[in-house]
């Protein structure tokens, strides 16, 4: 991620008030609306073709908005079939390849299932299987940052802890934060004390080099006793994003803030209007 020393606000793919639904039209959009960001959506598994993904780049630098990427769902860097798991890996290369011509300076996955089995074991393997795709990336010196993301549901690999220890222990793997997953995993965190203990923690294990280049999420959200079950626009879910902003604001976090509720770019503009008033 290039240096930045505020927060960038944007949307989870293409604004709804976009027509066409296309990417020049979509970085047009968030400018006139005064956003600062997009994640392109390679989350069914479509990208563009590498001409198409320079085009890209370069509409986004013309409109002033800055890009990270989400590659496909279908990731499962757990799995038990050689084939699934090669072609999972070869999804998180392509996202960061694809991801980094077209503008993207940052990529976050999902990264895998725990299938049943114990989180140590689960996590040793995604270790490794990152390990060897932080090696790849940069032997095709692709220049972009790879984030596992904070999942919202505790079947998915991908909690807090994991996350950071992976941040900890590879060189080149950061953290994608999803507060909104966060708290649709444990129930928890939703209060000021609770999202301070994040940025603690991520201060004390990743230096303050990750609190000025944060890449994270944030949704309404209602979850279950399985965690996430679908999102909300804010003003439907009882997530505490006002509190969070203010967190995010005494600690002098910088980065990305991507907005995935169903209302986009709204709720994009209700985070960064309230977030300029504090
Ligand atoms: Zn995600």
């Amino acid at each position: 991620m290039k240096a930045v020393d505020r927060l960038l606000f944007g949307t989870a793919g293409t604004p709804n008030s976009a027509k066409p639904r296309d990417s020049i039209t979509a970085f047009k959009r968030l400018n006139e609306l005064g956003l600062d960001s997009m994640e392109l959506e390679y989350v069914r598994g479509n990208f563009p073709g590498e001409q198409k993904a320079l085009e890209i780049a370069s509409a986004a630098r013309d409109n002033n908005i800055r890009l990270t990427a989400h590659g496909p769902y279908y990731i499962n860097l757990y799995s038990e079939d050689p084939e699934k798991l090669a072609a999972s890996r070869e999804r998180v290369i392509k996202t960061a390849k694809i991801g980094s011509l077209s503008g993207a300076e940052s990529i976050t996955f999902h990264a895998g299932f725990f299938r049943g089995q114990d989180s140590g074991e689960v996590y040793r393997w995604i270790r490794n299987e990152l390990e060897g795709i932080i090696h790849k990336v940069r032997q095709m010196n692709i220049d972009v940052d790879v984030r596992p993301e904070l999942t919202g549901k505790p079947s998915q690999f991908g909690s807090l802890d994991e996350i950071i220890r992976l941040s900890d222990e590879i060189e080149g793997i950061q953290p994608c934060i999803d507060w909104s997953h966060l708290y649709a995993r444990t129930g928890v965190f939703n209060t000021a004390g609770e999202f301070q203990s994040v940025i603690d923690k991520i201060r004390s294990k990743l230096g303050e080099q990750a609190i000025k280049s944060f890449h994270m999420h944030i949704t309404g959200i209602i979850f279950g006793l399985k965690g996430e079950k679908k999102h909300l626009n804010l003003d439907e879910s009882d997530f505490n994003y006002k509190e969070l902003l203010h967190v995010l604001r005494e600690n002098g976090v910088c980065g990305f803030v991507i907005c995935e509720s169903p209302s986009l770019e709204d709720d994009a503009i209700v985070l960064k209007e309230y977030y300029e008033k504090i």
